[in-house]
């Protein structure tokens, strides 16, 4: 005879420790299934194995499954610059990469929604997003770090011009997605300081920001109106990266400063605020990121540049 007890014990073979509230009446099992931590694949599948094993019971005729997840605490961390150009979605790739080799569950939102490029970074372009009811779920990755962005929604080469409120609410979509077990979401912010990085800020709340900026003055003096934005929505700045020091000649092996040297350390000390590292100007690093391969992923100088950058963001985000 089907009861309480066998149908625990079955459920024991399929689901141990994860359900409760077991009825059972007039051919009718119902439970809750916790299915915190686990994927949206391991979600189906275990509902499924649930539903199969009961159905196997004498006088089981229909299964009612009730998931819940523990709320995951997610952290968002804004990659921010003053304007385009500095390499703040190149960082965002290899700095996303860096955090999931030292073993974060991160995920990535291209909030650059003007100029979607991780889809390319990530090397994931031309793959839609499937979705669980209206949220969206992340499009995975050989670098699992699942990541959404415009450049998902929209076609190649579609020109993205909506309005400020229109991109906020595509926005609101991609980091209210289903992010599964993802604690850490790295947001590759839109350049500069207008309507869309301030909704976000106040909508989201970032943990933190990290700045991106070239060596050069005009660009640092970009840089110093980002962090104005971030101060004035009361977002810690977690410090400054400088991107494109230092060029060696790959001929003759000479270090030159096109946009000048130690720009950006200086102004993060003059700001008072961390400077969390240096990557060179490289042609390595273009080809590499552009063609989704992501230097963070190599062991050489590059990869190990990236890679301390995000262990001071891991540093950072674990004393807060
Ligand atoms: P942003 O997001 O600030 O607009 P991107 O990350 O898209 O900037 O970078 C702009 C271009 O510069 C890309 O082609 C990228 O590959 C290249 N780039 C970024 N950082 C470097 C670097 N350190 N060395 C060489 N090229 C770089």
């Amino acid at each position: 005879m089907t009861d309480i007890t066998s149908i625990e014990a079955a459920l024991d073979s399929v689901a141990k420790g994860r359900f409760s509230a077991i009825k059972f009446a007039g051919g009718r099992v119902s439970l809750v299934l916790n299915v915190g931590g686990l994927d949206v694949r391991d979600r189906g599948q275990i509902e499924i194995a649930v539903k199969g094993r009961l159905l196997e019971m004498d006088g089981v005729e229909t299964v009612d499954v009730a998931m819940t997840a523990e709320k995951v605490e997610r952290r968002l961390i804004a990659v921010a610059s003053g304007k385009g150009g500095v390499g703040k979605s190149t960082l965002s790739a290899n700095l996303a990469i860096a955090m999931q080799i030292l073993g974060r569950k991160v995920g990535m939102v291209d909030a650059d929604i003007y100029g979607p490029s991780q889809p390319r970074l990530l090397h994931c372009e031309g793959r839609r997003p499937e979705a669980e009811g209206k949220q969206l779920i992340p499009v995975p990755n050989d670098y699992d770090v699942p990541v959404l962005s415009m450049g998902h929604l929209a076609k190649p080469g579609q020109a993205i011009a909506w309005r400020g409120p229109m991109a906020g609410k595509a926005l609101d979509q991609l980091i209210d997605a289903h992010w599964g077990d993802v604690e850490e979401l790295i947001v590759d912010m839109p350049p500069g300081t207008g309507d869309v990085q301030l909704s976000m800020m106040q909508h989201h709340k970032p943990v933190g920001a990290v700045i991106v900026s070239t060596p050069q003055d005009l660009a640092l003096m970009d840089a110093t109106r980002a962090v104005d934005l971030f101060n004035q929505a009361k977002i810690p700045i977690i410090g400054m990266v400088e991107n494109m020091a230092g060029y060696q000649c790959p001929h003759c092996g000479e270090v030159s400063d096109p946009f000048g040297a130690g720009g950006a350390e200086a102004a993060a000390r003059t700001m008072g605020m961390p400077f969390l590292g240096r990557i060179p100007l490289d042609i390595e690093i273009r080809k590499s990121s552009d063609g989704g391969t992501p230097p963070a992923c190599a062991d050489d100088d590059h990869g190990r540049a990236f890679r301390e950058i995000a262990k001071k963001l891991a540093t950072w985000l674990d004393n807060q």
